[in-house]
């Protein structure tokens, strides 16, 4: 099995493009954001508590989002391997990833990171909020508080990454097919 991080800041596109790889490349798709998000319309207790921490942008509590992926990794029949979207979010959610695969005889074998500028980002977000209605992407300054905790918490797992030889950078600024393409090259490259 092989198994992808695909990172980016908030409005990078990766949820979107993590869908269509997971299809073509048969990849299990693991999104921590869709999980939460999933707590809190079903109206658990968890997702009564999380949905303050996210509404306000910041990261909820590593244990959490550890606990969920566990017990999806574990779950997971007839895959490829596994496209962690959304996490690991800190340093500390990687070498817990890292410790969880390879005590599954597996490892991280590429992270696939999308560069956007800030800019573009805004300015995504802003209109995803009017097509989606995540209260998360409603208020401009939560929106700047998420790509403040991605810079401050989040972007240090790129040196863990680079240290490992596993660092792909694509550029995710184009169109949704054109980067699918940039993204989709390097995952072959891996498949093959
Ligand atoms: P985006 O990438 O657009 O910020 P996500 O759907 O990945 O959106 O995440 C939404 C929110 O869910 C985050 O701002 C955070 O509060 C919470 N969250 C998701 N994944 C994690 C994680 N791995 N660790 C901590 N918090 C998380």
């Amino acid at each position: 099995m092989l198994n992808f991080l695909i990172f980016g800041p908030p409005g990078s596109g990766k949820g979107t493009q993590s869908v269509r790889l997971a299809e073509k490349f048969n990849l299990t798709h693991l999104s921590t954001g869709d999980m939460l998000r999933a707590e809190i319309a079903a109206g658990t207790e968890l997702g009564k508590k999380m949905s303050a921490i996210m509404a306000k942008g910041e990261l909820v509590p590593d244990e959490v989002v550890i606990e969920m992926i566990a017990a999806r990794i574990d779950g997971a029949r007839d895959t490829a391997g596994f496209l962690f979207d959304g996490f690991p979010r800190t340093v500390a959610q990687t070498e817990a990833l890292e410790k969880m695969l390879n005590e599954r005889g597996m490892k991280i074998d590429s992270m696939l990171v999308l560069d956007v500028d800030h800019d573009e980002l805004v300015k995504r977000l802003i209109l995803r909020a009017e097509l989606s209605g995540r209260a998360d992407d409603r208020d401009p300054a939560v929106i700047e508080n998420r790509i403040d905790v991605y810079r401050a918490k989040t972007e240090p797992i790129i040196d863990f990454c680079r240290q490992r030889g596993i660092y792909q950078p694509v550029n995710g600024v184009g169109s949704i097919e054109d980067i699918f393409e940039r993204l989709s090259r390097l995952v072959s490259g891996h498949i093959g």
